[in-house]
């Protein structure tokens, strides 16, 4: 009620319409439902007079009544006009209470069944399941319970339907809330609701609260020139308070959803809060075969229809997207008045499902193909060096928020843990981080090179300065020419320190990093050309299955080597 600045509050039944008047002498008009009870209660709560006018005569009602398609006319417009303020008005209404939906438990339909596709994310998330339901099998242990899970995944993908399904599964309270919702109007009022919302919570525990597009709220920072904006920063502070606020093992489990992690605040991801990041991906052909089999197990399809083919036929496609495919077709298949779904209704409908999405890029087969290399040619490498990271996995579907496929790799423990990075381990990231570009050159030629690979070679640069200026690993000899600032991996270069040498050792600087590099992309090179049959393929069955698991790579590997000893990589 906008901190009690309303004056009096005076009823329009004629016309269905609150006239508000504010204590500064301002006024809005808001529609109201005829008979709306709620204008009586707000006014009541908040102790502000409310008079009822029953102005404008008869004659204007009869005049308005023999203008009938007028009349009409005139309130359609008046609809249109007064929306928006009338939204803004109910806005303020109600204010500082949580806008979350609330869901008991045993409402939620939802079951891990109804998921399809993202097996890792659900293996992932059974254990959360297992903590709502028997919390004394982990606090028995002295174990801690996470308190923040965050899904992280292209859109689609089935991150709130997984959020649901937990809640379904566990039998609890769901309580979502989209985080965009937080942030309106007046500053203050985000903050108040997520205060609101946990105190919901808690007084329901166990329960699971879900905040979806947590971005909305959780951006960096600060960042960016002219300071950010109040109301988003006291809104993401007090949910960071909140999440401090819980007492340990309190049975309010926090999932939050977002598209892209690498913009959120980093205050959100310490220890703590959203410690745990699951990654929910574009299904691959077999994820995608199911998720359509779990769309079609309430729709009838006719015999004919192989759902393999269909997943075959939609790559890229988000668990979204192929839930729209078969309703579309189901659409169809009812306009046409048949009993079951055909393979003609789903081929209409996946033209109508892809007009929306433009070209997709993995259909297009060339284009698949040059990717499959060029990301073959990282996890090949990866693989092969005895120094590097293991490849966790390597897929042709594009990454959240990116183009083209990607080889992730994980880091290895032992670096991570001692934080001793030798050299031969930044000499084989360099090797990966060309293996793109040079299995773009063994295939397609120097001519036919893509600017794929410019984050590779950002990367590339960055690792070998360093490599040059700090650590001592060049000709240049064990001389920090650059004093430690930052990060080293995460990219904090706009901070770079000052320099500390000449413009000639500067120059010399230069010529050694574009030494590291220019051997790198040789050795990378080198080492592909002699297994070209091997990365052949490989690349064959990365389009075939979209998505290779590092273990299966690796056993690739092993066994076309073993029947190769000769090519076996050169240490070092
Ligand atoms: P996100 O939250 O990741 O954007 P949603 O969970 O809102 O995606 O997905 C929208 C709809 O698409 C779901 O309600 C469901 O019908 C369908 N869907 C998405 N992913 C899957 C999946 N993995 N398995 C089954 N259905 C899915
Ligand atoms: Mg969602
Ligand atoms: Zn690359």
């Amino acid at each position: 009620m906008r901190n009690g600045q309303v004056k009096q509050l005076e009823l329009l039944p004629r016309q269905d319409m609150v006239l508000v008047e504010f204590k500064d002498g301002t006024n809005t008009r808001v529609n109201v439902f005829p008979n709306d009870q709620e204008v009586l209660r707000v006014a009541e709560a908040s102790q502000v007079p409310l008079d009822v006018r029953h102005s404008e005569g008869n004659g204007a009602m009869s005049g308005l009544l023999v203008n009938g398609m007028l009349a009409v006319l005139v309130l359609g417009l008046l609809v249109l006009l007064f929306r928006r303020s009338a939204n803004v008005a109910q806005k303020a209404l109600g204010f500082g209470r949580s806008k979350a939906r609330v869901q008991p438990e045993g409402s939620v339909p939802v079951r891990f069944d109804d998921v399809a596709g993202i097996d890792e994310a659900k293996t992932e998330l059974q254990e959360v399941v297992t903590f709502l339901k028997e919390p004394e099998r982990f606090t028995a242990l002295g174990a801690k319970i996470p308190r923040g899970v965050l899904l992280v995944g292209p859109p689609g993908t089935g991150k709130t339907l997984l959020a649901r399904a937990i809640a379904g599964e566990a039998d609890v309270p769901f309580f979502s809330i989209s985080a965009s919702e937080f942030v309106e109007l007046f500053v203050g009022v985000g903050a108040s609701r997520v205060r609101d919302l946990f105190r919901q919570a808690k007084a329901k525990s166990p329960c699971i609260i879900f905040i979806d597009e947590i971005d909305a709220v959780g951006r960096q920072r600060g960042a960016g020139i002219g300071g950010g904006n109040d109301e988003r920063e006291q809104t993401l502070n007090q949910l960071l308070t909140e999440m401090d606020g819980f007492e340990e093992n309190s049975g309010v489990i926090l999932l939050a959803a977002t598209n892209r992690a690498d913009v959120l605040d980093s205050a959100l991801l310490r220890p703590g809060r959203f410690d745990r990041q699951i990654m929910v991906e574009l299904p691959d052909r077999r994820g995608r075969e199911a998720i359509l089999g779990v769309h079609a197990r309430t729709r009838p399809l006719s015999d004919e229809v192989s759902l393999s083919m269909w997943a075959r036929r939609t790559p890229g496609f988000s668990g979204a997207e192929l839930a729209n495919l078969i309703n579309e077709a189901a659409i169809l298949t009812a306009r046409r008045q048949k009993a079951f779904i055909d393979e003609s209704a789903l081929h209409d409908a996946l033209e109508r499902v892809t007009m929306g999405l433009g070209a997709n890029p993995l259909q297009d087969s060339a284009k698949k193909r040059l990717i499959a290399y060029h990301e073959v040619g990282h996890a090949l490498l990866t693989t092969l060096l005895p120094a590097a990271d293991e490849l966790d996995k390597v897929t042709i579907l594009p990454r959240a928020g990116g183009v083209g496929g990607f080889a992730r790799t994980t880091p290895d423990e032992e670096i991570l843990d001692s934080g001793l990075i030798s050299k031969a381990y930044l000499q084989s990231r360099l090797v990966v981080a060309m293996g793109g570009r040079a299995a773009e050159m063994v295939v397609f030629g120097p001519a036919e090179v893509t600017q794929g690979a410019s984050s590779d070679l950002q990367l590339v640069t960055q690792i070998a300065r360093e490599m040059v200026t700090r650590y001592g690993f060049s000709v240049l000899g064990p001389v920090a020419y650059e004093r430690d600032g930052g990060e080293v991996f995460l990219g904090r270069d706009w901070m770079r320190p000052e320099t500390e040498y000449s413009g000639r050792t500067g120059k010399a600087i230069d010529h050694e990093v574009q030494l590291l590099a220019r051997q790198a992309l040789e050795q990378a090179e080198q080492m592909l050309s002699s297994r070209r049959k091997l990365l052949d393929e490989l690349v064959v069955c990365l389009i075939e299955q979209e998505t290779i698991s590092g273990e299966d790579f690796r056993e690739r590997v092993k066994r076309h080597e073993a029947t190769h000893p000769q090519l076996m990589p050169s240490r070092g």
